[in-house]
């Protein structure tokens, strides 16, 4: 089977399940420690193998972004920040949509169902964290999903499961029992952009 034909396979598995899960009641979201990050970029390639994500530099669900440098001989530091799709509780993205396109799932996941995108691009404008990209394997706007593929068995998103030193903690954040629930209570924590009113559901530790 070819690349192409696994993207879209994946895709229509997405929205078959997203319908299937239409009464979830979960939050998820991930919170991310960026001081424990080397740029090794594992994270990355691990979502473009689990994702079918076609090869190229524009092509891509997540990334990691150079934070700060630091360098006055001998002190040399620097800082990382990886990313991707925020999330949002109040998506621009799924609000512009012209034809519903773009949605968001019952557990709080923002997909696109490829059938329906005719590639007018205007959630890619809205979005003001630059999260999506036009496939040229499902001809159709794709971002992440925080691999919903994997919501039914339980596991963790390829990002998060592949970071050696454990930047990425995903779970569910309306479970006061979980790691990010309990994570989120004991740390100062920020989000991207918070002045456009998305609400993101990645929690930056500080
Ligand atoms: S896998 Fe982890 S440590 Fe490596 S670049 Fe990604 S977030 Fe950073
Ligand atoms: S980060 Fe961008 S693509 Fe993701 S939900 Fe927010 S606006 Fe949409
Ligand atoms: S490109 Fe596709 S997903 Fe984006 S706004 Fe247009 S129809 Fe919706």
């Amino acid at each position: 089977m070819s690349e192409n034909s696994r993207a879209l396979k994946l895709a229509e598995a997405n929205q078959k399940l997203a319908h299937k899960r239409r009464n979830a009641k979960e939050k998820w979201g991930i919170v991310l420690d960026t001081s424990k990050c080397i740029d090794c970029k594992a994270c990355t390639v691990a979502c473009k193998m689990e994702n079918y994500v076609p090869v190229g530099f524009y092509n891509y669900r997540i990334w990691v972004a150079e934070d700060t440098h630091y360098a006055n001989y001998p002190t040399i530091s620097r800082s990382f920040q990886p990313s991707q799709c925020q999330q949002c509780e109040n998506p621009p993205c799924v609000h512009v949509c012209p034809t519903h396109a773009s949605y968001k799932t019952a557990d709080g996941v923002v997909m696109v169902d490829a059938d329906k995108c005719i590639l007018c691009k205007y959630c890619m404008t809205a979005c003001p964290y630059d999260a999506r990209y036009e496939s040229h394997s499902t001809e159709a706007i794709d971002k992440c999903t925080f691999c919903y593929q994997r919501r039914d068995e339980g596991r963790d998103p390829a990002c998060v499961e592949t970071c050696p030193p454990k930047v990425r903690v995903f779970g569910d954040l309306n479970d006061p029992n979980s790691e990010v629930y309990r994570l989120l209570a004991e740390n100062e924590y920020t989000v991207l952009k918070p002045g456009k009113g998305t609400k993101p559901k990645l929690k930056y530790i500080k």
